[in-house]
């Protein structure tokens, strides 16, 4: 806790007084550009690793970066996707997985999750469809490897889900929202894109497009995930 404190008192003292102008205007409201997805995993900065400053992202963490189907559950996410879209008219949703997830590792483990986890287990059951696919596509792999399919299975399959939030359906349709699925590995550093057009999660590295992300896949129809290789 002392470190946090320590940290709490070096923000006041450098970085606001540095910055006072960009909290000041912040303190006036905020215009994000972007909601990002991804999993509560305490290695994942989503400013840090997009280079963004404070009111630049929206942000929702849970643990799997999990988005349950609109009408399943009325909880924090529906509400936050909503609001995101409805009033915050963000133009884009990144939904963004992570390499060594803990979750994903859980959802695909067949000895399953131990009883004294019941909240845990409970919740997986939002991504009952990435494990599916999983135990069916890839159930013969090891279980590292299904983790790895799992990360980006879940991605897309999040992406899919986001479509049942009527907000981003409507939204998406009239063309003001894209959708991208990103998956971010800790030990390279790389942030890899998923790209309709191949099917692959591939590396955005120096090759980010100048006039926008490319949107991530609509439907299951439109998805493949290249079986021969691992994707993340
Ligand atoms: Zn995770």
């Amino acid at each position: 806790m002392d470190k946090l404190v320590t940290g709490i008192h070096k923000f006041k003292n450098d970085i606001f007084t540095s910055q006072k102008t960009l909290f000041q205007r912040l303190a006036k409201g905020q215009t994000p550009l972007a909601l990002f997805i991804t999993c509560s995993d305490s290695r994942i900065n989503p400013n840090l690793l997009t280079q963004t400053e404070p009111g630049d992202v929206f942000i929702l963490r849970n643990a799997g970066n999990i988005v349950p189907p609109y009408g399943a559950v009325f909880g924090g996410e529906a509400a936050t996707i909503e609001y995101a879209v409805s009033v915050l008219k963000v133009q884009d949703i990144i939904v963004c997985g992570h390499s060594h997830c803990g979750a994903m590792a859980a959802l695909v483990d067949p000895a399953g999750l131990p009883e004294s986890l019941p909240a845990v287990s409970h919740w997986l059951r939002f991504a009952e469809t990435t494990r599916r696919i999983v135990m069916e596509r890839y159930g013969e792999f090891s279980q590292e490897e299904r983790v790895k399919k799992a990360i980006a299975e879940n991605v897309l399959c999040q992406i899919e889900s986001l479509h049942t939030h009527p907000a981003v359906a409507a939204a998406v349709s009239a063309e003001r929202l894209k959708l991208h699925g990103w998956v971010y590995r800790f030990e390279t550093g790389d942030v890899l894109n998923y790209d309709p057009s191949k099917g692959q999660f591939t590396s955005m590295g120096e090759e980010l497009p100048k006039t926008g992300l490319r949107p991530a896949a609509k439907t299951l129809a439109s998805r493949q995930v290249n079986a021969s290789k691992p994707s993340v």
